[in-house]
């Protein structure tokens, strides 16, 4: 009995790729052997990654001039092969910080070059994200990196800011694939694979070409985009059978309409929820600015820890699972990915209201 789970990530994923998956997992067509233990330098697998790519390409609707990745790290390998592909000359990069990744981000950034910090909230202020203008300008900067989606507190971008000098580069880890946006606006994405993507194990990262061949000089190979975009991702052996997993999973997004058909579904759950939500403001309480609160993660608190105990209690015996919150921002947290079908929460909500009316 597959649950409906409400996992940050790992997350959820769509139950016909894992079906899929599950028919091939001994033998892959035509190869006698399953995908994990097939050449990353053979046909077969050469093929599943150029789909992967290209479907990748179709989604997101990426221009010519835009490289597709797939790198080991996760997300946060990415904190450090930012600023060693960006910098260049330059030694400045600015950063927003709303929160716990992007302040992740930027310590790593710290190591490499100097980092102007440009929105400056405290942890007690991470509710709402201030507008683009009143940020600090820095034109000299090498880029501009914000996080579209706060995975923890739940606090997502509801615009693209403003950089017209400088390179926009953005962590789309947690929100990646799920609402249509204009690409062409950033230098660079990158995104860990485990919130919206597929299994953990490597990072998508998308940057435009005019940006690459220029990293530090203490650029490890595998970490230096020129390197890897010469060598399609497999400059060592890529974490095949991950890749192969996220292609069943951008095939799947394409069956289902691609992310202008799944923005709309996203829109509906996270406006479902959040309307439960306010219906019971004393029941449960979200902290986040309604212009800012993200459609991925939806967090909310409970008053006490009885009633935070009862609530994971009642809700997991429903098939309702793992809604706890990140362990430093405590509370429960939905995380309401392309894969979260309709009906988990639908589920989730009625269980809500019934929570509602029983205490
Ligand atoms: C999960 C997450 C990360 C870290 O991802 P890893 O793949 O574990 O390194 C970074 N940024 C955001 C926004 C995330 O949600």
């Amino acid at each position: 009995m597959r649950a409906y789970n409400f996992s940050a990530g790992p997350a959820m994923l769509p139950t016909a790729v894992m079906e899929q998956a599950q028919a091939e997992f001994l033998e892959y067509p035509n190869e006698y052997a399953s995908v994990m233990e097939i050449s990353h330098r053979g046909d077969a697998f050469l093929s599943i990654l150029s789909a992967a790519e290209s479907d990748v390409r179709e989604l997101l609707q990426l221009p010519n001039n835009y490289h597709v990745l797939f790198l080991p790290g996760g997300a946060s390998a990415q904190f450090f092969a930012v600023p060693m592909n960006l910098c260049g000359k330059q030694t400045k990069v600015a950063y927003a910080n709303t929160g716990l990744w992007s302040q992740k981000a930027m310590q790593e950034a710290k190591r490499y070059a100097d980092v102007v910090e440009v929105t400056q909230l405290q942890e007690t202020d991470y509710v709402s994200i201030p507008a683009s203008h009143t940020w600090t300008q820095v034109n000299d900067a090498a880029y501009l990196h914000y996080t579209d989606n706060e995975t923890v507190s739940g606090i997502e971008f509801n615009f693209i800011p403003q950089a017209s000098h400088v390179t926009l580069v953005s962590d789309m880890s947690s929100n990646i694939f799920s609402r249509v946006f204009d690409v062409t606006q950033f230098g660079l994405i990158y995104a860990g694979a485990q919130k919206n993507s597929g299994p953990a194990g490597f990072a998508l990262v998308i940057v435009r070409d005019d940006l690459i061949g220029q990293a530090l000089k203490i650029t490890p190979s595998l970490f230096d985009y020129a390197l890897q975009v010469k060598a399609h991702s497999s400059l060592n052996t890529p974490p095949t059978y991950n890749i192969y997993l996220a292609a069943l999973c951008f095939r799947w997004l394409k069956q289902q309409g691609g992310v202008a058909a799944i923005e709309k579904i996203n829109a509906r759950k996270a406006q479902k929820l959040y309307a439960v939500i306010d219906r019971y403001p004393e029941l449960y309480r979200n902290r986040i600015d309604v212009s800012c609160r993200s459609r991925m993660n939806v967090t909310f608190a409970l008053p006490n820890d009885t009633l935070h105990a009862r609530f994971l209690q009642q809700s997991a015996a429903l098939g309702l699972i793992n809604l706890e919150g990140h362990r430093t921002y405590g509370g429960m947290r939905a995380s309401l990915y392309n894969a979260m079908p309709e009906a988990g929460v639908d589920l989730l909500v009625s269980f809500m209201k019934d929570f509602a009316s029983a205490v």
